[in-house]
């Protein structure tokens, strides 16, 4: 295949599909499949004009990309951060391709957003952005083709908005153009705590795995958002022991054990972390402290690139369950295969937040309504069944679980491109 005339990838995306080589050969799939995901099949960027509360105009940037369509339609989520860029959506969107194939849901993947510091505009400027993202993307977007979810610093108000948004211009209401929506508007049961859910059923056969007591294993959270504090939240449920958690303004330690649920209701009251109580034993601590610390498992829950080569022999945790997409490195992996500790990739470990947006959508698009026992169980039937498959390619390819879990999504990606005919079938 010729891909000459194509932007060879660059950045986070290049450092993202270094993952490609070693599953690939482990999956057995034809070189097409690697060739394709390398090129996202359509990118868009757009400037997004916003009349702001004191008169003046901002024009802000703002992405959608469309990785791979092969098994369905793309999915993934918009994010609004003051870092976003075209590069890191093409990366998130490459992630949601593999994601949604690990799991084995009919999707495959996109990814948004807007360089913006959200915190910076009052609600009515972000409804006015919001709208704009969909007034300059939307050709971009649609139920059959490429559908949108919450991400990092959007919610289900912002998808509510940009549903409407997307109405208006179709003349119609179309609910299954996005996920992530307030359950009134069509949102799914269970969506709010899905990601975390889904990290929950992987923390807790591995812990089956291991032979590890609950009661024993330590949590440390960086990043307690949405994700982070519904990991905690489901982690104690279980019998574990929060000891540590930050934001992005500091966090606090303490071995005697957080109490998830006032922890969750000071962070809502003052919007942080800073200031909770915690024991003679405790102390504060900061993000890149609470990765180093020795409890039983770290769950980076905020950003990519969080444990670097740079901090990843320091690493004391037995096993990193990726909340967050991409917190861990390709050199760092490197560097974590040498020490006893396991990592559960994103595209397992955070599935379940698509999972139920999926199911989201089936129930939109069939106006159908599940109840919170449907979603549940349906969700942890495929959290159990991908988490066994990786495995099970784990063990019997002796790969480490990231490996194991990119093969296990390639083999699919593969399958499905294969069906439409390789070189190898013109050829012959
Ligand atoms: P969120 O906005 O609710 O929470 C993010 C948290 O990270 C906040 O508490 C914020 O203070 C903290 N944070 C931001 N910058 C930080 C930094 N530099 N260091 C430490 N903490 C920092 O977002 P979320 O929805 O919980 O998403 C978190 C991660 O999980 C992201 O990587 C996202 O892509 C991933 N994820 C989320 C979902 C979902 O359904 N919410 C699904 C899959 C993956």
């Amino acid at each position: 295949m010729s891909a000459t005339a194509l932007t060879e990838p660059q950045g986070l995306f290049a450092s993202a599909l270094e993952r490609l080589g070693p599953a690939a050969e482990v999956a057995g799939i034809h070189a097409e499949t690697v060739d394709r995901m390398r090129h996202p099949i359509l990118i868009s960027e757009a400037t997004i004009p916003v009349r702001m509360d004191d008169g003046s105009l901002r024009l802000f940037a703002g992405y959608r990309c469309r990785h791979d369509d092969t098994r369905g339609p793309a999915k993934g989520g918009i994010r609004f951060h003051p870092d976003t860029n075209l590069d890191e959506v093409k990366t998130l969107a490459f992630w949601m391709t593999c994601k949604c194939a690990c799991v084995g849901i009919p999707f495959g993947g996109g990814k948004g957003g807007i360089t913006v510091n959200p915190r910076e505009l009052s609600l009515a400027e972000l409804e006015r952005l919001s709208r704009g993202w969909v007034r300059a993307l939307g050709h971009a977007i649609g139920p059959r083709t490429d559908v949108p979810a919450p991400d990092v610093y959007t919610n289900a108000q912002v998808m509510a908005w940009m549903a409407d948004e997307y109405a208006k211009i179709a003349g119609r209401r179309e609910p299954g153009v996005i996920t992530g929506k307030p359950v009134e508007l069509g949102g799914s049961l269970g969506r709010n705590d899905a990601t975390a859910r889904g990290g929950v059923h992987c923390s807790r056969m591995l812990i089956e795995k291991k032979d590890w007591n609950p009661k024993d294993v330590t949590i440390g959270i960086q990043g307690f958002g949405n994700a982070g504090q519904h990991y905690a939240t489901l982690m104690a449920e279980l019998g574990c022991t929060l000891v540590a958690a930050t934001d992005s303004r500091g966090g606090v330690y303490d071995p005697k054990g957080l109490d998830v649920a006032k922890l969750i209701k000071h962070k809502n009251d003052t919007g942080k972390i800073e200031g909770f109580e915690i024991s003679s034993e405790g102390h504060t601590t900061d993000n890149d402290d609470v990765l180093t610390m020795d409890v039983t498992i770290l769950a980076p829950a905020a950003l990519e690139n969080a444990i670097t080569e740079d901090n990843a022999a320091d690493i004391k945790a037995r096993a990193i369950v990726e909340l967050a997409n991409g917190p861990v490195t390709p050199d760092a992996d490197e560097v974590l295969k040498d020490k006893d500790c396991i990592v559960i990739p994103d595209i397992l470990a955070n599935a379940g937040g698509v999972t139920v947006s999926y199911f989201e959508w089936v129930q939109n698009i069939s106006g159908d309504r599940w109840t919170l026992p449907q979603v549940h169980e349906r969700l942890k039937g495929i959290m159990e069944d991908a988490f066994e498959a990786c495995w099970s390619t784990r063990k019997k390819h002796g790969v480490d679980m990231r490996t194991a879990a990119y093969a296990v999504a390639l083999k699919r990606l593969g399958e499905a491109h294969e069906a439409g005919g390789t070189a190898d079938d013109f050829k012959s």
